[in-house]
């Protein structure tokens, strides 16, 4: 087999190869459509390599045609769907304008005016602006991460070899009168070459951010509470665990409150438990909003639900827990009119270094008094852990 024809052949073969394990991407997330695209693209790429080396039945200049749709139609999607992963609204003026410029060329020197080294060098500077312009997108975000940096990087060596290198090898290698020699030269050795190397390494890197992707997405699912979208036990535990050790190294105080909603059994049996769920969600998201980002509200049991404040005393937890209480209590819940429920608050205050564990500990049983003293209301933990105070020994008189 000729070097040429298996050069030729390259990268058809990687593309091709590429576009299929996107699609298996894909069709395992639906919901991110940026893939489907990026399949497209590579699965396109390669008919559009192949046809600039093998000759359709329907001519020469017509097999150059459908090469360029296709290589052009790939390098868009491409283009749409690496500045879309990163969040970026996709510049379709600016895409058009690269590709259809580099389009435009390509027709005026294959059918008005044929000039084989003018069609390279308008092609490859489409294909380059291209590169750049999605360069240019990644800029803002370069700094997010790892692949968002090397994207970055490998879009701007992509739009150098499609600019510097096309223009050194046509300046050392002098114009093409024709295509004999053509696929012999420096210019398509190092062109096919240069593709397949850039577009393993890119899709490499846009599958390393589908991964991430997927594996946030999943941390995200195991830390959720899906019926109230705050954070269930585990994300509450984990989270709270970072903030109490922030706070520990700050030396700043922390605080517990504990809210379980009142007679929420008989509330399931008269109004059924759909109506649960909702009362659920809104008690939820009311303390989230009451939180804020500082913070951390989490739901950790059926009706039952914690917070831990930064930055907060036993004062100040308290006025939290009577403010949300009062407010709650006073309040309608959305979807249900008519509907009244109260919860029932317990608040401890961090001393020294005191885990989670026994902070809970202590706001429930703050919460347990609450709730023997009729509900509604707010109780506080003054109770001191013993093991963080060690009696000082008395000074010998
Ligand atoms: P108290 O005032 O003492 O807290 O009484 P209570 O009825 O709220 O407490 P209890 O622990 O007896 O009952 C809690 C109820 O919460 C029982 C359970 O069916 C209900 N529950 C737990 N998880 C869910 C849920 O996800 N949705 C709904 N609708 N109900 C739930
Ligand atoms: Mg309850
Ligand atoms: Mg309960």
């Amino acid at each position: 087999m000729d070097t040429g024809l298996l050069i030729a052949l390259l990268n058809p073969t990687i593309a091709l190869a590429l576009g299929a394990a996107f699609a298996v991407l894909w069709y395992h997330q639906r919901h991110r459509p940026y893939l489907a695209v990026l399949a497209a693209s590579y699965c396109l790429s390669a008919p559009g390599f192949l046809f600039q080396y093998f000759t359709l039945p329907i001519g020469f200049a017509m097999t150059k045609l459908v090469s360029n749709i296709c290589y052009t139609t790939a390098a868009c999607c491409l283009s749409g769907a690496i500045v879309a992963r990163y969040g970026r609204r996709v510049p379709y003026v600016g895409i058009a304008i690269m590709a259809g410029g580099g389009f435009a060329a390509f027709l005026w020197f294959m059918f008005v005016q044929p000039d084989l080294t003018w069609r390279v060098l308008g092609v490859n500077f489409g294909f380059g602006g291209l590169s750049l312009l999605v360069a240019a997108e990644l800029r803002p975000v370069r700094n997010n991460g790892p692949t968002e940096k090397i994207l970055f990087v490998l879009s701007l060596l992509s739009g150098l070899n499609f600019i510097a290198r096309t223009l050194i090898v046509v300046i050392a290698h002098g114009p093409f009168p024709n295509y004999d020699g053509f696929y012999g030269s420096s210019y398509w050795t190092t062109a096919v070459f240069s593709h397949a190397l850039l577009s393993l390494l890119i899709a490499l890197s846009l599958f390393t951010a589908a991964a991430l992707d997927i594996l946030r997405a999943l941390r995200t699912e195991t830390y959720t509470d899906p019926l109230s979208g705050i954070l269930n036990r585990r994300g509450f535990e984990e989270r709270a665990a970072r903030l109490l050790e922030q706070c520990d190294k700050a030396g700043f105080p922390v605080a517990l409150v504990l809210a379980d909603l009142d007679h929420f059994k008989a509330l399931n049996d008269q109004h059924g438990h759909e109506a649960g769920d909702r009362v659920i969600a809104d008690f939820a998201a009311k303390l989230r909003a009451a939180t804020g980002a500082r913070g951390a509200a989490g739901r950790i049991g059926g009706e039952e639900f914690a917070v831990l404040l930064p930055l907060s005393d036993l004062g100040s937890a308290r006025l939290f827990a009577e403010a949300i209480r009062t407010f709650y209590s006073a309040g309608t819940i959305a979807g249900l009119p008519g509907i009244k429920v109260t919860a029932s608050f317990g608040v401890a205050a961090r001393t020294g270094k005191e885990g989670l564990m026994p902070l809970m500990r202590r706001a429930d049983e703050a919460l347990y008094k609450a709730k023997k003293n009729g509900r509604d209301s707010v109780r506080l933990s003054y109770e001191r852990p013993e093991t963080t105070f060690v009696a000082e020994p008395l000074a010998a008189g």
